[in-house]
């Protein structure tokens, strides 16, 4: 009686370290979503028993929330389209609209989602072309974040303007996909939606998420890596949408007070913090500003890490 019981027990031992060995293993296998969305492509990347489940329903997502942003269809499309109206919008947009406004104020108006008339104008949207004083002076009447109302849910902009989420919305959907993916239980994964990766909890054995900073003159070579966990790594540069026209190069970061490409002497801004949506709006509002003032805004925040590559090639890392 007693043998068969050791047996029992061995046998079951047996089938638990099967069991537990399978499990870690496929635990540590990762699973992977490509696709295109939001103008790019999109590598979602998760760990654990949850994951397929969880990239599909992120991938779900995904699809949504590139519609909701778009400057010509959902929540944005709309207001776009009845700019000189108060119009309802969705919880998640009023609040990130709101986040936006605030991150406008708090960047002296660097980052600033009402260029739309610029980046239509320098053709972004559709056929790029160099702009006349003329033409950006006119356009200049209808951008200003100050213009934007915001009240119980509705948002009106001026007639003329047009909201353009280009700058934030990568940002904004891999924070809310990373939230997504960790409601299914997992808790290891990384999102890359083109300059914007972040990472949920670190690798499953233990070791940080390794994320390559792109060489601006070489966007298929690497100038830096750094290691992370929890953290956005949102990269802004000159190099991702430009055009060249009698030796100039024309790129897709605008200077709002200008109205034509910033000209910061960077070319590549790297910030690295827990939030997301900030992490992507920093990041176009630090090359607008430019190295200096880039340090003395973040003289009183120490948690948000940049690395900053000047026209020069240097490598500057600041906090
Ligand atoms: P990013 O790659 O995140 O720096 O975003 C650049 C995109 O945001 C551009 O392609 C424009 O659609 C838009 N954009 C350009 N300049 C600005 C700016 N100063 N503030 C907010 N959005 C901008
Ligand atoms: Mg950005």
């Amino acid at each position: 009686m007693k043998i068969i019981k050791k047996t029992a027990v061995i046998a079951a031992a047996g089938l638990l370290f099967a069991l537990c060995f399978s499990g870690c293993v496929s635990a540590q296998e990762p699973v992977t979503r490509t696709v295109f969305a939001m103008d790019t492509v999109i590598t979602l990347t998760a760990y654990g028993k949850h994951a397929d489940e969880a990239l599909d329903a992120a991938v779900q997502k995904l699809n949504e929330y590139d519609t909701l942003l778009d400057v010509d269809s959902g929540d944005i499309g709309n207001i776009n389209t009845h700019a000189g109206e108060f119009v309802q919008v969705g919880e998640e947009v009023y609040r990130l609209l709101s986040d936006c406004v605030e991150l406008s104020r708090q960047t002296d108006g660097a980052f600033d989602i009402t260029v739309g008339r610029y980046v239509d104008l320098w053709g972004f949207r559709s056929q790029t072309r160099v702009s006349s004083d003329e033409e950006i002076a006119e356009a200049a009447d209808f951008v200003g974040w100050e213009k934007i109302e915001l009240a119980d849910g509705k948002i009106k902009i001026p007639t003329g303007m047009q909201l353009d989420l280009g700058a934030v919305a990568k940002g904004w959907a891999a924070g809310k996909l990373k939230e997504v993916i960790a409601e299914y239980g997992v808790e290891s994964a990384i999102l890359s939606l083109g300059g914007n990766v972040t990472t949920l909890g670190k690798k499953p054995d233990g070791t940080l998420f390794n994320v390559a900073i792109r060489d601006p003159d070489d966007p298929d070579a690497y100038l830096d890596s750094v290691q992370v966990s929890d953290l956005a790594v949102v990269t802004s540069g000159s190099y991702m949408r430009y055009f060249d026209q009698d030796g100039v190069r024309y790129h897709h970061i605008i200077d709002p007070k200008t109205g034509k490409p910033a000209e910061s002497g960077l070319v590549s801004v790297t910030v690295m913090c827990t939030d997301d949506t900030a992490a992507d709006a920093l990041a176009t509002a630090f090359f607008v500003m430019g190295a200096q003032k880039t340090a003395d805004y973040l003289q009183t925040k120490p948690d948000i890490k940049v690395i900053l590559v000047t026209s020069q090639g240097e490598i500057l890392r600041i906090n």
